[in-house]
């Protein structure tokens, strides 16, 4: 412990300021001071050295990355500073306990040495942070990231136990970004961007880093209080059926009103709502809202589904199931009029958790929709398995659809797979009527976008059943959009 090497250190000095000058006390002061030089080279290669790994300290780190420099500055060419993260150790100390979690340490530690080699002064700053540097431009610094996410995705055995560490990794460059004694804390930041993201990445800093991590901060501190201060509003966008044109559901989208920023989008807010644990509440809150609703159209005659959107953290909590049973009851819907919508890569993550759910709906019922279909990486084995009565058509092909061939083919394709699996295929994002032309054509069953209406509040969008349906009879006519679909398709 450095407290006791200083003690020591002092007391030794007191004695040998305190000894006097004969030849017996000459040779005792020789002793003295030699063990005074080994104590305080010992003390200089402790601060240099990390206990646990052996690595660098921060100290040594700082000290071997100014002669990293100079060498750079005399000899040319240039290098990159590496910072990475290990995106969970948190929640590994809690479920392996402690020791594993150091081991884990020291085994990431082994990984850096081997993957960066002898050059690279490998350091632990602390926890799970770790920093190095590597000779060559900014695609050598990202080659070696790369390498190091996929190493770190696979598992690492820690004795009897198995686990994995993702990691998040910065780079920054000498002599692009500018003065070394930056570039740590500039990898830093391009490493929490990386984690805000959602972590198992990596990138380059970049200039306005340092504002864009301000700004998600401050949206992170205010997100937290946004539902006890009711700042959220669901809207509701519905889809239509292509043959009859009658609304068939509508999709529950949540709306963040700020006080000082005005409108949130929900892919700004929701990933950092998933990032840092909030998204459990905000999707009960959209669940017992979205139900609200619905037991009010209901009550008005009104027969939609109502579509509510479920993210990957929802996903692997153990009571979402329970929750959604107990409000849909509550509220007297049935299961299968309630629609979850999952996006594809929540779908297709292979997760105990997230697949028990699926189980779990498909035995109760629920109407379940895989989102922005065709953006992730589908196996029909697992499409096969789900329990999923509807596929959506990604916005992105549906863009593309008039002017890009593969958008129609892949538009195509999807509209095939859903007939073979049996799934209604709906399209979102529908804005002209051209669009909307080459889905009916391709057979597709449901529309959505807006072309036929824009998200809306819920009451607007009562309004507007009402208005639209002339009889006020039980199903919902969309006379409202009938004349501007037919001009187009006719
Ligand atoms: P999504 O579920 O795929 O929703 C479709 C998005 O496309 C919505 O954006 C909608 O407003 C927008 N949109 C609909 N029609 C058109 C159109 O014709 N043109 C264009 N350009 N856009 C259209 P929004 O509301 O910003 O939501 C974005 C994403 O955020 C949603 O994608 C969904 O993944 C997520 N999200 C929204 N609300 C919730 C929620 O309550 N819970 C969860 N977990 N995710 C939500
Ligand atoms: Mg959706
Ligand atoms: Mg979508």
């Amino acid at each position: 412990m450095p407290w006791v090497v200083a003690l020591t250190i002092a007391s030794l000095l007191a004695v040998i300021v305190s000894i006097g000058f004969g030849v017996r006390e000459t040779k005792r002061r020789k002793e003295l001071e030699a063990k005074l030089a080994l104590l305080l080279s010992q003390n200089a290669k402790d601060q240099l050295t990390d206990r646990l790994t052996g690595l660098l300290s921060l100290e040594g780190f700082e000290s071997a990355l100014t002669g990293r420099a100079d060498k750079a500055d005399s000899a040319g060419g240039s290098f990159c500073v590496i910072y990475l993260a290990l995106d969970e150790l948190g929640m590994i100390n809690d479920g392996f306990g402690r020791e594993k979690a150091e081991k884990l340490l020291v085994a990431t530690a082994e990984i850096l040495k081997t993957i960066t080699g002898e050059q690279a002064a490998v350091c632990r700053i602390n926890g799970g942070e770790f920093a190095f540097y590597v000779s060559g431009g900014i695609n050598i610094g990202q080659d070696v990231a790369q390498k190091l996410c996929r190493r770190m995705e696979q598992s690492i055995q820690i004795g009897a136990a198995i686990m994995t560490a993702t990691c998040s990794i910065g780079i920054s460059a000498y002599p692009e970004h500018g003065a070394h004694q930056n570039l740590l804390s500039f990898a830093a930041l391009a490493m929490r961007t990386v984690k805000l993201a959602g972590g198992s990445d990596f990138c380059v800093y970049d200039v306005h880093m340092g504002t864009n991590m301000r700004d998600q901060v401050s949206l992170l501190l205010d997100l937290r209080k946004a539902l006890e201060l009711g700042q959220f509003e669901l809207y509701f966008q519905p889809k239509v059926d292509s043959e009859t044109l009658q609304f068939t559901a509508a999709e529950a989208l949540l709306r963040w009103h700020h006080p000082e920023k005005g409108f949130v989008s929900p892919g700004v807010f929701i990933p950092i709502a998933e990032k840092y644990g909030l998204m459990g509440p905000i999707g009960r809150w959209v669940i017992a809202e979205a139900c609200t609703k619905a037991a009010n159209w209901k009550s008005r005659g009104l027969r939609m589904r109502v579509a509510v959107n479920i993210s990957g953290y929802q996903m692997r909590e153990d009571d979402l199931m329970e929750y959604i049973e107990s409000t849909i009851e509550q509220h007297g819907i049935a299961p299968n009029r309630f629609t979850c919508e999952i996006t594809e890569s929540v779908a297709m993550e292979d997760t105990k958790v997230t697949q028990q759910t699926f189980e779990k709906m498909g035995r109760a019922g629920f109407h379940v929709s895989i989102d922005d279909f065709g953006t992730g990486y589908s196996s029909l084995a697992t499409l096969r398995k789900l329990p999923a009565a509807e596929l959506k058509i990604d916005r992105a092909f549906v863009t593309d659809l008039e002017a890009n061939e593969d958008a129609r083919s892949i538009a195509h394709s999807i509209v095939s797979l859903g007939k073979t699996l049996k799934l209604r295929v709906v399209a979102e994002g529908i804005e002209t009527v051209g669009q909307c032309e080459i889905l009916v054509q391709m057979g597709c069953d449901e529309l959505q976008g807006y072309l036929f209406a824009m998200p809306m509040p819920a009451e607007q969008l009562e309004e507007m059943a009402f208005d639209a349906s002339s009889n006020k009879s039980k199903d919902f006519r969309a006379s409202l959009y009938s004349s501007t679909l037919m001009q187009g398709l006719n």
